[in-house]
């Protein structure tokens, strides 16, 4: 059985007015969330926030359900299903489609509202298997052995020119369309999450954030950061401190997830 820290911290930056940011973390459930929102007048603050909530609601919700109905006979509907995801990847799929229609019901209900919308990326996690799914550019990583791993791909314009192998990621990283996000919750009116499962071992650190660290700092940075302080919380701050030195554009928000070796008991 695997335990986890975490911990989150989010910052307004030196450009903004608004926090448009949004994280979430369950340590319950083994969830964590990061939101980044968009919009004028602040609205990308309510689409952030109806994203984080409403993620944190479903899992919830999912999470009971799932413990009342263990049983023996449940076990192989839980070890894989259609799709080849297993149930709590599709529990997290299902809780960010949601989430996406709560933040379309937001606008419809109050049309001041239009034109917002947020990424997401969240991670799940469930015996050694993490459950990591996204829309937009904030991103996922892993360090592990003290090296950083990106695990999510932006759906962004730039992104996609990097993939077709037109832009460097250098080039990607100080394009003046680099804000050019291609998906989002809140967008079209159908939304496709990118799900990934990683096997996760103990000593590894996850770390979830906005662009507006990514913006700021390239991988490399972020991993000399990462690996250079003891614990979560000043990681979280030396990151945070570290885009806002280099100019601080735009929020940004961390959360770190760390993996650790949980207290063996039988049965
Ligand atoms: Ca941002």
């Amino acid at each position: 059985m695997l335990r986890i820290k975490a911990c989150g911290l989010s910052d307004v930056g030196l450009a903004r007015t608004h926090n448009e940011d949004c994280f979430g973390i369950d340590p319950d459930k083994k969830l964590v969330v990061v939101a980044d929102g968009m919009g004028g007048h602040s609205h990308g603050e309510v689409a952030s926030r109806i994203a984080v909530q409403s993620i944190r609601d479903y899992v919830d919700r999912g999470a009971v359900g799932e413990d009342e109905g263990e049983n023996p006979s449940d076990s192989k509907a839980r070890s894989g299903g259609p799709g080849g995801l297993q149930r709590h990847s599709r529990l997290l799929q299902d809780a960010i489609r949601i989430a996406h229609r709560r933040v379309l019901g937001a606008i419809q209900e109050d049309g001041a509202l239009y034109g917002m919308g947020t990424t997401v990326v969240g991670m799940l996690l469930k015996g050694n298997t993490a459950a990591i799914g996204h829309v937009g550019d904030s991103r996922a990583y892993r360090i592990r052995d003290r090296d950083l791993q990106l695990l999510t791909q932006d759906h962004t314009w730039v992104n996609e020119q990097v993939l077709a192998g037109f832009l460097s990621e250098e080039q990607a990283r100080v394009h003046p369309l680099k804000n050019v996000i291609t998906r989002a919750l809140g967008g079209e009116s159908d939304v496709v999450v990118d799900m990934l499962e990683v096997e996760v071992a103990p000593g590894d650190v996850y770390l979830l954030c906005s662009d507006g660290l990514t913006t700021m700092m390239p991988d490399r940075d972020i991993q000399a950061k990462l690996t250079a302080e003891d614990s979560l919380e000043d990681s979280c701050r030396a990151l945070i401190q570290e885009a806002n030195s280099r100019g601080g554009l735009d929020n940004v928000t961390v959360v770190l997830l760390a993996v650790q070796d949980g207290n063996s008991h039988p049965g």
